[in-house]
Parts: C-alpha cells; structure tokens; sequence
C-alpha cells in the first residue's frame, strides 16, 4: 500500500507521530497536545485500555468498558491533533515516513510506545492452547472460557473430563499471575458454588506454576513470600521452580516430568515489545526492545524516539533496562515532553532517571503487598492502598465511579455480578 493518510494536511507546524495510546503514548500526547505542533495519534485500537485490572474482566469483577477509555473523547478540543485508528507496519527513517494498514503518512519527529505482547518463548505448541491476558479482548475471552467450561462441567459425568473443565492452571508468578489465581481463588470460594451448586467444588485445583524460586521476582523478598502466604490460605497450589515445557490444550507437562490436567491454562510467563518492519536488528536489545539513549532517542537517530515496554534504556541505576511497568512509561514520556520545551529554549537535554514511587500487588480482599520508599506493607492496610491508587489511575471520572460501585458492591455482597457469557454466533469453542 502507498496511499496517504487522507484528512490530515501538511501545515507549517512541525508534525510529531505517536504510535500507540498506552501509558506513554497518551501521556504524552496530553502534554504536547497545547503546544505548538500538529500531532498526529496512531493506534490500533479506538481506546486506552487499563492493564493492571485486565484480571478483574477476565474474573468477571469489572466490565471492559470500566477500564476502557475512548481516544478521541480526549482530543475532542484539540484541533491540531488527529486520531487514526490503525496499526503501524513499518519505519521508512531514510524518508521520515512510517507505512501503516492505513497508509502512509510523513514526519518530523516519531515517537513509538507500541508496548508489549505475550511471549511464549518460541512454543508454538503453547501459544495455540494457553490464554493470554494482553489485550481487554483476551481478558474476556479468558473469562467466556471459564464460564463456559463451568456450563460444560455441569453437563459431564466423566470424572477425567470433569476435572479437565474445573481445574485452572495460571502459569507465571508475576504481579499478573498472582493476581489472576487470588481472583480465581475467590470465584471459587464466594461465587462459583452458588452459580453451579450441582458441581463438587472440592474437586477444582487452581494451581500457579512460577519458574524461579520465588513469587513476585521484581519486588522486594518479603513480598514474594507474603504472595505466596496469601496464595496457599486461599487454597491455590503454589509450585515454584516449576517450568512449563508442553501444552496440548489438556496437559502441562514440566520440566521436571509433573503433568497438570487443565483445559483452562493461563499465560503470563512473559512479555515481548511488538514488532514492525524498517529498523536495523542491530537496534533491538533482549525481549525485541528498542534501544534508545537518555533522551529516550532510539540508538543512531536524531527524530525517532521510543518509549514505555518498546524501549531499552541503560542507566547507571538500571543496567539492563527499566522494568516494563506503567510509571516508566509516564515518566519517559514526561521527560520526552520537558525536553522537548528546553529545545525549544536552546537549553541543555536532561536525560531520563526513573523514580520508583514503589510497585503492589493485590491477592485477594484484604490482601495485598506494597514495597514502598518508606518500607514493605502488606495485609489491609496494602490491600487499601492499593485500590486508592488503582481507582486514581483509572482515565476518567465515569469509569472511576463505576469501578469503585463495583468494587464496592463485590466486597459487601461477595459476588461479582457480570457473569455473562457474550459471544458471537459464529464463536467457536477453541479447545474441544
Ligand atoms: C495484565 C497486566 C497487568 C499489569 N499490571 C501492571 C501494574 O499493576 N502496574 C504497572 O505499573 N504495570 C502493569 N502492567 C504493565 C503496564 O501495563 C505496561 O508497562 C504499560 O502499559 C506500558 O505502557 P506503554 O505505553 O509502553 O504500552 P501500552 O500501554 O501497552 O500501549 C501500547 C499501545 O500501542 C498500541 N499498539 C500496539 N501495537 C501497535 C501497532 N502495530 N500499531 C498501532 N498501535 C499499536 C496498543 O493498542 C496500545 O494502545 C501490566 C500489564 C499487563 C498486561
């Protein structure tokens, strides 16, 4: 394809293309957006998606639309920025133009904040079977897949093939993994058994495998630990040290030779940044991240700059890159934003240092971990915390209110109410 993006004049004003409306992208598109540049927004999809509460779609807790926000409802007064929804393909730097499945459109200056997808490290076998959680989409595909095989359970009499639809097996001891199997934990304690009082909850196993020694491996030990405490009151099958080699669809088999029987294995052992054509491969680091310099610039360039998950920074405090979590994208893009200002002021470039205001993770009610500058919470006062922080970070007033209505009314009734399975009539169940 080589039309161009139609409706977006050329001006005199410089034009800066963004790709991707996640944490950084947004950000900074918000902060530009006033100033003196015609800004052009490019993303896949028409809306910002909330990832730290995919888990709460995919555990029936939340409604996507609660965690979604609509793009262009942001740039409704801002004249001088265009929203396209469209994926990019590919970086032209010797033209300053990038080709899109939209066609193709010039610039002065490009930023990347394409983000991250699933990785399955090269297991195609995997990949077919297991779930992943990265996208909304796949949070509630995660959830139609577990409502579903509890309305074939209810229909089964063999006891292999009932333990195949009831067991769930969460692979990856991260902050997702451990938040998905304590939401799971919960279904199926407080609302499961009312839902399907004929079925013998006794019998499901919801197991998370972790590959290393420990839970929660980019925060502090005593988290990790009080995680995997957590866990184990809450009846899940922690299992360290344990590596997923295969996966049919019915069993996990180990490293160690342990097989799992699960239809319902959930992925969240990795991430990878997102590919597209054009760049040298001597610019991607470890995990297909690009590499940029304390100017968030990508290595050799003067106009592209890449930030959040897609980019590999190395500082004095971060030898191997910044961990892919949202504040690094906020705050890249912040300090891409500043910069931008001093150029404009012929002053010197600051580079980037990341500030950890501290990382959390939440397992159940009333149960959390927080490593925070002042020191490790953990227990209620983690868990509140928590939620404060999360129901802050969420796009809009709307959406706040409706996800602290729903939050509320889970923890008074123990029951999350959005338990409908909504498909499309040419759905097929993967997985038979
Ligand atoms: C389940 C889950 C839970 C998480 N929990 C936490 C948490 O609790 N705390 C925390 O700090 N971090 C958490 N993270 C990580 C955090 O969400 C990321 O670090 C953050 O989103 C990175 O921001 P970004 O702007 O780099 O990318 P993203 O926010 O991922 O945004 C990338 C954007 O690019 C778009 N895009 C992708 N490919 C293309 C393309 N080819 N063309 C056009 N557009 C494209 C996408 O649609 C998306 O809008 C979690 C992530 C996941 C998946």
């Amino acid at each position: 394809m080589s039309n161009k993006i139609q409706n977006i004049e050329d001006t005199d004003l410089p034009r800066v293309i963004v790709v991707g409306a996640g944490f950084a992208g947004l950000k900074l598109v918000r902060l530009l957006a006033p100033s003196a540049f015609q800004i052009v927004l490019l993303d896949k999809n028409n809306y910002h998606q909330f990832q730290p509460l995919f888990y709460q779609i995919a555990t029936a807790g939340l409604e996507p639309s609660a965690i979604s926000f609509p793009i262009r409802k942001l740039f409704q007064n801002q004249p001088n920025v265009h929203f396209r929804m469209g994926s990019l393909l590919e970086v032209n730097p010797d033209q300053n133009s990038i080709l899109t499945d939209i066609g193709e459109i010039k610039y002065d200056h490009l930023v990347l904040c394409i983000g991250a997808d699933t990785n399955f490290f090269g297991n195609e076998q995997i990949k077919k079977y297991a779930i992943p959680m990265k996208t909304v989409g796949e949070a509630l595909y995660l959830r139609n897949r577990i409502l579903e095989n509890f309305e074939k359970a209810l229909n089964e009499s063999d006891i292999d093939r009932l333990d195949l639809l009831m067991n769930i097996v969460v692979v990856g001891g991260g902050p997702t993994g451990v938040e998905l199997a304590g939401a799971l934990a919960e279904m199926k304690k407080f609302v499961l058994p009312k839902d399907y009082p004929e079925l013998d909850f006794e019998r499901m196993k919801i197991t998370l495998l972790e590959g290393s020694g420990r839970l929660l491996n980019g925060m502090s030990e005593s988290a990790g630990t009080n995680a995997r405490d957590y866990l184990t009151q809450l009846n899940v099958d922690v299992q360290l040290n344990s590596v997923v080699k295969t996966y049919d669809g019915k069993e996990a088999v180990l490293a160690s030779g342990a097989i799992y029987r699960t239809k319902s294995l959930l992925w969240a052992a990795g991430i990878q940044a997102n590919r597209f054509k054009g760049l040298n491969e001597d610019l991607f680091a470890r995990g297909g991240r690009i590499i940029v310099d304390r100017y968030s610039r990508v290595k050799g360039s003067e106009n592209i700059y890449a930030l959040g998950d897609l980019a590999y920074m190395e500082t004095p405090r971060y030898k191997t890159g910044h961990p892919q979590v949202a504040q690094v994208a906020i705050q890249q893009a912040t300090r891409l934003y500043r910069n931008s200002k001093r150029i404009l002021k012929n002053k010197k470039l600051k580079e980037f240092e990341y500030k950890d205001k501290g990382s959390m993770a939440t397992v159940g009610r009333n149960l959390a971990v927080c490593d925070l500058p002042i020191g490790h919470l953990k227990g209620f006062v983690a868990w509140v915390l928590w939620l404060f922080v999360h129901l802050m970070a969420i796009l809009g007033a709307k959406n706040k209110l409706f996800v602290f209505i729903n939050w509320s009314w889970n923890y008074l009734t123990y029951d999350q109410s959005l338990r409908l399975l909504i498909r499309h009539k040419n759905d097929n169940v993967v997985n038979e």
